[in-house]
């Protein structure tokens, strides 16, 4: 494919497409404006045809539909134009009429195509965004288009079904241009002319409805959204970045919450009781019945999409508590955790009377294993370190019967910290022996053991497990030493471990 040739074509396109639709919107409504205008119509459609033909995009299925509901669609002008000026007979209602729905349907499956191809995971915020917009537009439409159309169309059930069936098919290009607007996939030159192009279709169809139904339809400016809407479309399919336009997006619901997104939607919320106060305010027909439906309905989505957010919120919100709780190595509780909950065992020993303990652990010699094989294998010895001392902790039973409870936390770097509650110092240090036979990788670790006098601050209490490791570190390592008794503090010091004392 030659792009430069490509970028020619789509110049050139859009010079001499542009120049005829405003030349065909200035000719008298006569056969000449229809012969342009049918040439521009078809011209378009098979310009299509050549942009998709030549770009081969992905999704072809949703280009050619699109195309097909434009080349539809340039038939039914044909087919007007015969009807008007070979026949000379009233086109409407006529088959064109057909061909018109049938082409909605067709742009709306190739729209839908698209959207189905571009949307990321778990859209459902766009799902209901574009709810929200599609019925501010119906009750719009139904207020300005529908029910008027309905009501001037006589007995006739044709003209009824076709006054319905023209707004419902703009319903149905709305719905289908806001929920390509709510996908994630990449907004190029070409996902800007598809939205252009049928935004102007859309622009085109109600105003050519409204004028039909108050002065009356007598050419003119109204053509000209459609022509440039064929245009459009036309030049969406021949520029290159087309093939991407069935790329899916990436990104989640929230990302999508944007200030403009919420602006659109508090906008398109108001629909229903602006549209109330219009009426009053200027003793238009009260559509008290349109109004209040629409009302509910706006309102329940508006209320389903918080529901979303605020979900959304609050899982968020979660896990970002679990990752400040845990270290993101080892997955243990880290030393923020640790200490609030040693701070939560000393309040359950003072109030049930139990004993307390602290150990502090530090691997053997880790330095060197590092040295030795690595700061990855470093990294992983921690990992399994964790996980074989939680399993032996847990399988110990450490924190289970009346009073107890037991929790492993890393305390920075190598060492860690174990917290038992319901331990005298004799079972507390046979915990951590134990644990420390589980080390895997034929390393070891030393700690230091020390048991809450019930009036020590946690660093105190720390500080006397330390200097117990400490001592097993220089005893040799690889074992487990108690801590002294904490020197004697007036004449509190007499307080046993855990046993409240009373300073009244
Ligand atoms: P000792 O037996 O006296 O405790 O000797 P040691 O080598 O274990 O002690 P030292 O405190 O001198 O060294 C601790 C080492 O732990 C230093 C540091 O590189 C290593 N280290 C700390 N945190 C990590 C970590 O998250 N990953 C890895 N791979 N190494 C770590
Ligand atoms: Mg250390
Ligand atoms: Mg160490």
């Amino acid at each position: 494919m030659n792009t430069s040739r490509g970028g020619t074509l789509l110049r050139l396109h859009l010079i001499v497409g542009t120049t005829l639709a405003v030349l065909c919107t200035l000719l008298p409504v006569g056969p000449v404006r229809d012969v342009l205008y049918t040439t521009i119509s078809f011209g378009c459609a098979a310009l299509m045809a050549v942009g998709v033909r030549r770009h081969r995009p992905r999704a072809a299925a949703a280009w050619w539909l699109t195309t097909a509901g434009i080349a539809v669609w340039a038939c039914a002008d044909l087919l007007w134009a015969v009807y008007t000026w070979v026949l000379g007979v009233s086109p409407f209602p006529s088959p064109a009429d057909a061909l018109y729905l049938a082409s909605y349907v067709l742009i709306a499956s190739g729209f839908w195509l698209f959207v189905r191809a571009r949307r990321g995971e778990g859209d459902r915020e766009g799902v209901i965004d574009s709810l929200i917009f599609t019925v501010g537009f119906v009750l719009v439409s139904w207020v300005l288009l529908m029910r008027p159309g309905l009501e001037s169309a006589g007995e006739s059930t044709v003209a009824r079904v076709l006054a319905a069936a023209y707004p419902l098919g703009d319903v149905l290009l709305l719905a289908l241009l806001v929920r390509l607007l709510t996908t994630t996939g990449a907004r190029t030159a070409a996902f800007s002319w598809l939205v252009a192009a049928n935004a102007l279709l859309l622009v085109a169809d109600c105003a050519y409805q409204y004028v039909l139904m108050t002065t009356g339809y007598s050419g003119g400016i109204i053509s000209l959204p459609w022509l440039l809407g064929y245009v459009a479309f036309a030049a969406a399919a021949l520029h290159p970045s087309m093939r991407g336009l069935t790329d899916p997006g990436h990104g989640d619901g929230d990302t999508r919450f944007t200030r403009r997104r919420l602006a659109a939607l508090t906008l398109a919320s108001l629909v229903a009781p602006g549209t109330l106060l219009l009426q009053l305010a200027f003793h238009w027909r009260l559509e008290a019945w349109a109004v209040g439906l629409a009302s509910v309905v706006l309102f329940l989505l508006v209320v389903l999409r918080m529901s979303g957010l605020l979900r959304h919120l609050e899982q968020q919100a979660s896990r970002l508590a679990d990752l400040a709780r845990t270290d993101a190595l080892t997955g243990l509780p880290n030393r923020r955790t640790s200490d609030a909950e040693l701070e939560r065992m000393q309040t359950r020993a003072r109030a049930e009377g139990t004993a307390l303990c602290v150990a502090v652990l530090d691997l053997d010699r880790f330095k060197s294993f590092n040295d030795t094989f690595g700061h990855q294998a470093g990294d992983r010895l921690l990992v399994q370190s964790a996980a074989a001392w939680r399993e032996g902790l847990a399988t110990a039973h450490a924190g289970t019967g009346p009073g107890r409870a037991a929790m492993l936390g890393r305390w920075g770097g190598e060492e860690f910290v174990l917290l038992l509650l319901g331990h005298d110092l004799a079972s507390a240090t046979a915990v951590a022996d134990g644990l420390r036979t589980l080390t895997p990788a034929g390393q070891t670790f030393s700690a230091g053991v020390a048991l809450w006098s019930g009036l020590e601050s946690p660093a105190e209490l720390f500080a006397r497990a330390d200097t117990a490791l400490y001592l097993a570190k220089t005893a040799g390592r690889d074992r487990v030493v108690p801590a002294a008794a904490p020197p004697p503090v007036g004449d509190d010091a007499a307080g046993a471990a855990g046993v409240p004392v009373s300073r009244g």
